[in-house]
């Protein structure tokens, strides 16, 4: 009997020992020796007792035979590069075999054949399809030698199968298409001269229906193991490469991607037709033809158990998308004009143009107004595809029906697909949104009628960012968030250290990767290109200075990752004044420092509609009470419709210290010094005993309420003694004491009203506002602070009898970091992160 006799179909369940298993093995298996004893060895220990193995080049030599192809065609150089590829696979045979003799003459026979093909051409320069395709094929030849040659020294029994020989094809619109009858019968006679359970075949190339070498079409030794597999009834078909199977995306461009368990035919089919490298598109046709499983595996990996392609899919998958592909080198042709509203035919005339320039149309989109016809075609097509649409429509353009056929290159395609989308709503809005967020702008859009894939096309520049926003929408991998970090001081420091230590966390429970890819002080810019790590003090210090924040936002920008944020640490206005500048870009802004929300109206302005345009956020909670919830609630009661009455409160952790402190019992001068000392105040306490800062708070509360004030408008209470308002700091401190009289008087005052003293802001609905040192009566709410202690208490509408109040510690780099860090978990979540 025939060890490679077609199996008969209607056997069930088959013992391996039973089982024909075809093997594909793509470039990087084969890149050179010891890749190639590898695979020999994944060979050798397959149980299955029928076995193919279908090979492609060794790695990179069919671009190596294409570029020596080029070369002589253009009369260049090309016997150096053919010298290093007969060297490349000799130094192969040498390493690879013990007994390398008759290999090194075939490598060098068929260099010799390569070398007159190459010489001919370049006599020609127009050489034919089929010297080409010879030139082309040739790495498959030596690759399987290689390969054969190696695995009958280690005692295999090995037929050699030079596809050339039986597999007919005919090169169509479609592709190559197999003369399967014809094939089957060379088959036949080559089988009845080969007995062996097992073979090697070249994968790639085949003959054309005149009996001349052709082959596949580039990465079409895929296609070679799916039709060697279906001629000998092959139980599977494991395709080897260098990935752990089919990806959710292109690992190169996506690091994060995950591989599928399993998918459907139909979804391979879609991802490889949209560009997915990993798997030729024609190679499911012979698989679908017969049921085959195939099986995407790692060389590298061989115990990871990889992707199952077959007709079921994987229905446990979680999200309705499974893949995404990018497609580039496109361009986008379209046909506009009023003239072509309603009139049947239109689409038919440009394909029938396109059809017949030989142009292939990767994608269409019409607009249901039919006012235009959107084509995306290959690039190096683009032109005479335009051409070929002005001629067509040449009448109506000269009558302007139609207004004119334009084209716009620099365009690729981005793919996604899954049998889950068909009948899911709201996949395509999921995708268009995170597009959007990522400021990425779409060109065309189409969804199959299949419903199994969505493609938009957009600018090749935006086409990674857009990749990673959309893969990440659909929880195939994280939200991730490139982050600068301006102003490493205390703020910024505790923020940073936050940040590294909820790290792992946030990745692993709430699919939020962030990364901080620049730390900027005043005078140095540390870029970190891996993410950053917990040693940024070091590396900062070790950072040479230079001017940097104009190359922050483009650089930032640059990463390619879906989302950028500035956290501006600072208490620079000159940071301050770069706002609306970052945010029209599209970067969002989160900072605890005061100067843009307190500062100049015009600039305060320019940021809100800077923001408004772009999308990007803008957020500052912790610039009032740190980290304590003020802005958002405010905004939550304003929003839910509630109208603001009045705001008081206490914003100044230091003063509320102070007054809290203050009893009598010692000197306020003397508390102004202990706080001093414990670090409460800013290092000149006059910033603090001056207002300014309260007044700041209240100004950017009194805006958030929809209320134009300025820092000018508010009537501040100074505690500063005039005398020692220009006096340096130094002067300052050793005049403390002529405070001490006047605060005495007024505490004694107050006492007698039965009052405590407090430093409060109050703002009413109409825009009065004022910060100053008041009586309270000793029951009131802000007479039983605790330490530094801020309290904002909102009267509303609803909330009108008893305030809503805020209250706990306003002050400190650590919670003045972590309202930092919970304005940039919400903006996570707003950009759609799982929180
Ligand atoms: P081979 O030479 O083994 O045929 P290819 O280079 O043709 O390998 O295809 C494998 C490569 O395809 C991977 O290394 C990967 O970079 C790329 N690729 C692109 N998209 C995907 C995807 N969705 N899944 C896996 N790999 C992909
Ligand atoms: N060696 C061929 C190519 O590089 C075929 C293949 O690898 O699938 O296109
Ligand atoms: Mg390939």
């Amino acid at each position: 009997m025939n060890a490679l006799a077609p199996l008969d179909d209607s056997e069930p369940c088959k013992p391996a020992a039973a089982l024909c298993r075809a093997h594909k093995f793509g470039g990087s298996s084969l890149a050179d020796a010891e890749r190639i004893r590898h695979v020999a060895g994944l060979l050798l220990a397959d149980d299955a007792s029928r076995q193919l193995a279908v090979s492609s080049a060794m790695h990179g030599t069919t671009n190596a035979l294409v570029a020596l192809a080029d070369a002589a065609t253009a009369g260049g150089e090309w016997k150096d590069a053919l010298e290093a590829l007969r060297q490349r696979h000799r130094d192969t045979a040498r390493a690879l075999l013990e007994r390398p003799d008759a290999m090194l003459a075939q490598v060098d026979a068929l260099c010799g054949e390569l070398a007159e093909l190459l010489q001919a051409t370049s006599l020609l320069r127009q050489p034919g399809r089929t010297a080409l395709e010879r030139i082309h094929g040739m790495g498959e030849l030596l690759s399987t030698a290689l390969l054969h040659a190696h695995l009958v020294e280690r005692g295999g029994d090995y037929a050699l199968l030079d596809a050339r020989e039986v597999l007919v094809v005919r090169h169509t619109d479609l592709g190559a298409v197999v003369d399967w009858e014809q094939t089957a019968r060379n088959l036949a006679d080559w089988r009845a001269r080969h007995p062996q359970a097992r073979a090697n075949i070249t994968g790639f190339v085949a003959r054309d229906e005149h009996g001349l070498p052709t082959t596949l079409g580039r990465n079409g030794s895929d296609y070679s193991a799916a039709i060697f597999a279906s001629l000998f009834k092959a139980d599977e078909l494991h395709i080897w490469s260098d990935v752990n199977g089919v990806l959710s995306a292109d690992p190169r461009l996506v690091p994060e991607a995950v591989p599928l368990a399993a998918m459907s035919y139909r979804e391979a089919c879609e991802l490889a037709y949209f560009g997915a490298k990993v798997i030729h598109p024609q190679t499911m046709t012979p698989a679908i033809a017969r049921g085959l499983p195939i099986l995407m595996r790692n060389t590298f990996r061989p115990d990871f158990p990889g992707t199952r392609i077959d007709a079921h899919g994987d229905h446990s998958a979680s999200g309705p998308v499974k893949g995404l592909t990018l497609g580039g080198d496109l361009a986008l042709v379209c046909l506009e004009g009023a003239g072509l509203i309603g009139v049947p035919g239109t689409a038919e005339r440009v394909f029938a143009a396109l059809h017949a320039a030989h142009i292939s149309v990767v994608m269409i989109s019409q607009g249901s107004s039919e006012h235009s016809i959107c084509c995306v075609v290959h690039e190096r097509e683009a032109e005479a595809a335009r051409d070929a649409l002005r001629d067509a429509f040449a009448r109506e353009l000269a009558g302007a029906q139609v207004h004119g056929v334009t084209l716009q290159t620099g365009i690729s395609v981005l793919a996604a697909v899954g049998d889950g989308m068909a009948g899911t709503p709201g996949v395509a809005a999921r995708m268009f949104d995170a597009l959007a967020r990522a400021r990425v702008n779409i060109r065309a859009i189409a969804q199959g009628a299949s419903e199994r894939n969505i493609s938009v096309a957009i600018d090749s520049t935006a086409a990674a960012r857009a990749l990673r926003a959309v893969h990440a929408a659909f929880w195939l991998s994280p939200q991730t968030i490139a982050l600068a970090v301006i102003g490493p001081g205390k703020v910024g420091s505790a923020l940073l250290d936050q940040l590294q230590a909820a790290l792992p966390r946030l990745r692993a429970e709430h699919n939020i990767d962030l990364r901080l890819r620049a730390l900027a002080s005043r005078d140095r810019l540390w870029w970190c290109e891996h993410g950053g790590d917990a040693d940024w003090r070091t590396r900062m210090q070790t950072t040479p200075s230079q001017d940097n924040l104009d190359a922050l936002a483009s650089r930032l920008l640059d990463t390619h990752l879906p989302h950028a944020v500035v956290i501006d640490c600072s208490a620079s206005d000159g940071v301050a004044q770069r706002y609306p500048e970052w945010l029209a870009a599209g970067i969002h802004v989160i900072t605890p420092n005061k100067q843009a929300g307190a500062g100049p109206l015009e600039r305060y302005e320019a940021i809100r509609a800077a923001r408004a345009k772009s999308g990007a956020r803008f957020r500052y909670e912790a610039t009032v009470g740190a980290g304590l919830p003020v802005i958002s609630t405010l905004r939550d009661l304003l929003d839910t419709g509630d109208d603001l009455l009045a705001i008081d409160g206490i914003f100044s952790g230091t003063l509320a210290w102070l007054f809290n402190m203050f009893d009598g019992s010692k000197p306020f001068s003397a508390l102004v010094r202990e706080a001093h000392a414990l670090g409460y105040t800013e290092p000149d306490p006059r910033d603090d005993l001056s207002g300014t800062d309260v007044a700041r708070k209240l100004v950017i509360l009194a805006r958030e309420s929809g209320m134009p004030l300025s820092l000018d408008d508010v009537d501040v209470e100074s505690l500063v003694p005039d005398a020692l308002r220009g006096a340096d700091r130094d002067a300052f401190m050793a005049g403390l004491e002529t405070l001490d009289a006047p605060m005495r008087a007024r505490l004694d005052a107050a006492r007698a009203n039965g009052c405590v003293l407090r430093y409060v802001a109050r703002l009413e609905r109409d825009g009065k506002a004022s910060v100053a040192l008041r009586e309270l009566p000793a029951e009131h709410a802000f007479a039983h602070l605790r330490l530094t202690d801020n309290c904002v208490s909102f009267t509303t509408r609803r909330y009108c009898n008893n305030p809503l109040v805020v209250q706990g510690p306003g002050a400190g780099p650590e919670v003045t970091a972590a309202g930092v860090f919970s304005d940039l978990l919400r903006l996570a979540a707003a950009l759609g992160a799982k929180l």
